[in-house]
């Protein structure tokens, strides 16, 4: 593997001393995809802008006229709409749909001088906690190609750990950008529900989702966390709330005294592998040490979680998903004269979409159906309002919440892919903050003894990006 510069600063400072060049960059991160192309990373790949658009940024460097994001190269999840760019959201349903419009995410990266490389493999339509949901194949981990890097942001945690480019913008429904960045040794920001606009990312289950950012850097989280962050007319879900300087913020000094970390006792409990205990608690007695103030606090609703992420997720789901129908996007089946239209419909989704989101579509159709909805949908939803009331409280004795980001390092490939209530599982420590909305960032804090990263997840009050971002920083 060429090695690449793994922040911006790094990047800025060595192209300023002419020690690199952006084109030299772009070089490296493209020979980095090439030789390791049995990682599977990418769906896409835009060797020639890169290339194109790296001269043009060099020169503004150079110029000192440069954008925020001048230096960075991005990947993007292929769920999130580049112009002119195919976007088969790792589905046969759409492996042949060019975007036709930049998500805003996108467009305000571009804006600051951000190049992007290329598109990457995912779990389709975003479901999935191993990346082995692709249509166009499975994602396997940098650090151990028979391990899954995790899902469903597979392709980008890994795009980002492989030196194939700095950062990744993927997408959060349930950990999805938190599960691969612990999987592969990296930092993955899940916002605030409406911090970024999700105009232009496809749609899963739309009251959970939200785009996220894989770096290797924190303070390129922050940077690029500004540059995307905020309202927008085109997303009304997004949030008018003003957007602080991450960046700088992140860069004021700490007193551990003013801070506390609620250690929440139920994530320690079933199901995790030794030493993701060891590693995380001996990292909260290391804080208390320091002098941060480290208090148990409870989240009793724990056990519902997985049940009710799933039920509500899969019931959004199986109403966006009704879109793909042959009509308007993508796949459509190929038709005998004497095929009605709803042979047509059948036809294209039972061949277009994959085993696991045909199995949420059922799912979620089942709990909205009438009869079932109240028993199911309904009992769900105030499930979701109570595991909501458990983060009130438990914040309301401390300002952050440390735990394991999640119950295993990187699983064998096909390990789990038999049995989805325990793929499900490992989703336990993640989902929550979807569930209620908040912000939380994983960091790597170790490794196992095969080696595999082992992430620390942090998660704050609602639009206490700066915060999660800024502790992450110090205790790294
Ligand atoms: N693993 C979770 C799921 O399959 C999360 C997915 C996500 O965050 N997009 O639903």
């Amino acid at each position: 593997m060429k090695p690449v510069p793994r922040s911006l600063s790094e990047i800025r400072d060595l192209i300023k001393e002419g020690k690199i060049t952006l084109p030299n960059l772009i070089n490296s991160c493209l020979e980095n995809i090439k030789s390791q192309k049995d990682l599977n990373a990418f769906i896409s790949v835009f060797e020639k802008d890169a290339m194109q658009n790296a001269e043009i940024v060099q020169k503004k460097i150079i110029g000192g006229k440069a954008g925020k994001l001048a230096g960075l190269v991005i990947s993007v999840k292929d769920v999130i709409s580049v112009k002119d760019r195919l976007m088969t959201c790792g589905s046969k349903m759409l492996s042949n749909y060019t975007a036709p419009y930049n998500a805003t995410a996108i467009e305000r990266i571009l804006k600051e001088d951000a190049i992007i490389i290329g598109k990457t493999n995912c779990d389709e339509f975003a479901m999935g906690s191993s990346n082995e949901n692709s249509y166009f194949g499975a994602v396997r981990n940098p650090f151990d190609s028979k391990r899954v890097p995790g899902g469903s942001s597979g392709g980008s945690a890994v795009s980002v750990a492989a030196g194939m480019c700095t950062a990744s913008l993927g997408s959060d429904t349930g950990g999805s950008v938190r599960q691969p960045a612990s999987f592969c040794g990296i930092t993955g920001l899940k916002v605030t529900y409406g911090r970024i606009s999700r105009y232009g990312l496809t749609a899963f289950a739309s009251s959970f989702d939200s785009i996220g950012i894989l770096a290797n850097d924190i303070n390129d989280t922050a940077e690029i966390l500004n540059c995307i962050s905020g309202y927008d007319e085109n997303d009304i879900t997004s949030s008018k709330k003003p957007v602080r300087d991450y960046y700088k913020e992140i860069q004021k000094e700490i007193n551990p005294k003013d801070i506390i970390i609620g250690y929440a006792k139920e994530a320690f409990e079933t199901g995790i592998q030794d030493e993701i205990r060891e590693t995380i608690l001996l990292k909260l007695e290391e804080l208390s040490k320091r002098g941060y103030r480290v208090k148990e606090i409870s989240l009793p609703n724990t056990d519902y979680i997985i049940p009710v992420y799933y039920i509500l997720t899969s019931a959004e789901c199986s109403s966006n998903l009704s879109r793909y129908d042959g009509v308007r996007y993508g796949y459509r089946a190929e038709l005998e004269a004497t095929d009605g239209i709803e042979e047509m419909y059948t036809r294209t989704r039972s061949e277009g979409f994959g085993e696991e989101v045909k199995r949420r579509i059922m799912l979620g159709t089942y709990v909205l159906s009438s009869g079932y909805y109240e028993q199911y949908y309904k009992k769900a939803q105030k499930a979701r309002q109570l595991i909501i009331k458990d983060f009130g409280n438990a914040f309301k004795k401390a300002d952050y919440i440390i735990t394991p980001t999640t119950p295993t390092t990187a699983f064998k490939i096909s390990e789990k892919t038999d049995n989805p209530l325990e793929m499900y599982m490992s989703d336990i420590l993640t989902v929550s903050a979807n569930l209620a909305g908040l912000p939380a960032v994983s960091i790597p804090a170790g490794k196992d003894k095969n080696g595999l990263p082992v992430g620390l997840q942090i998660t704050g009050k609602k639009f206490d990006e700066a915060g999660i971002l800024r502790l992450a920083k110090y205790i790294l």
